[in-house]
């Protein structure tokens, strides 16, 4: 099955972009995924081409009109979900992405300006989804980030070698570090456990340090992790 992206925007020529080379590209070539991009502007009902206009109660800077990007969702409306870049959106994590990459595709509308005019995720089945707590100057460079943790997860496009299964965030940890050759690098040598060949010893050190990385890097995460796991007894209150 491929998985379809169609990314709304005012600025198509970004797309694929780095999308089209390395690991997504490859997969884009294969049939893995297919783009398709549409331009908000064709839905513009005016000679310019307007999409947005001044914001109500005043202010500085422009907002997309409701009706016009309305009209662009509808006219690729499908089974896929829908997700507009926001800043104001649910974060991004790694589940949600697991979750997009396993269906059939995903329909991404980008901003630009201030954003959207609010009524259109009261009146369109939209997800709204930041790729982190800072301003981007539009979504399409959030849609590419969104896609490319999407297409990595697809069948066959990372292979058997790397299933991504051990990641950080796949088990609510940062993943271990990593190390490779050479053995002594100015002074610093390659944990002991790790040259040691005794597999048992080399998953249990990862896992140690999984753990202790992820307290003490983001404590937001290991809060969730150890509440996760420590479950209260069943009847307590
Ligand atoms: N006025 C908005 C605010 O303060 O929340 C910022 C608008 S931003 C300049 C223009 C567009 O960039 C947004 O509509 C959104 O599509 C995109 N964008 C900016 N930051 C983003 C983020 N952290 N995650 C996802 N999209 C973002």
């Amino acid at each position: 099955m491929t998985f379809r992206a169609t990314i709304l925007t005012l600025y198509p020529e970004m797309f694929p972009g780095p999308l089209g080379v390395s690991l997504a590209g490859r997969a884009l070539r294969d049939g893995r995924w297919a783009c398709e991009t549409v331009q908000i502007r064709d839905f513009a009902t005016d000679r310019h081409r307007t999409v947005d206009d001044t914001p109500a109660g005043g202010g500085v800077g422009m907002v997309l009109r409701a009706d016009i990007i309305a009209a662009a969702v509808d006219a690729v409306a499908d089974e896929r979900p829908v997700i507009a870049m926001t800043p104001r959106g649910a974060p991004l994590t790694q589940d949600r992405v697991r979750a997009l990459a396993a269906g059939p595709g995903v329909t991404v509308l980008c901003g630009r300006f201030e954003g959207f005019d609010q009524r259109l995720f009261e009146a369109r089945a939209i997800e709204e989804v930041s790729i982190g707590d800072y301003v981007l100057s539009g979504g399409e460079m959030g849609a590419l980030v969104l896609l490319d943790a999407c297409i990595r997860l697809l069948p066959g496009v990372m292979g058997a070698a790397s299933s991504g299964d051990e990641e950080s965030f796949e088990s609510g940890l940062l993943e271990y570090p990593h190390y490779t050759r050479p053995v002594t690098w100015e002074g610093r040598t390659i944990p002991e456990v790790l040259r040691s060949g005794d597999h048992a010893r080399i998953a249990a050190w990862r896992q140690a340090m999984a753990e202790t990385d992820t307290r003490l890097r983001r404590p937001d995460l290991w809060e969730r992790h150890e509440g996760a796991r420590v479950k209260p007894p069943s009847g307590a209150r």
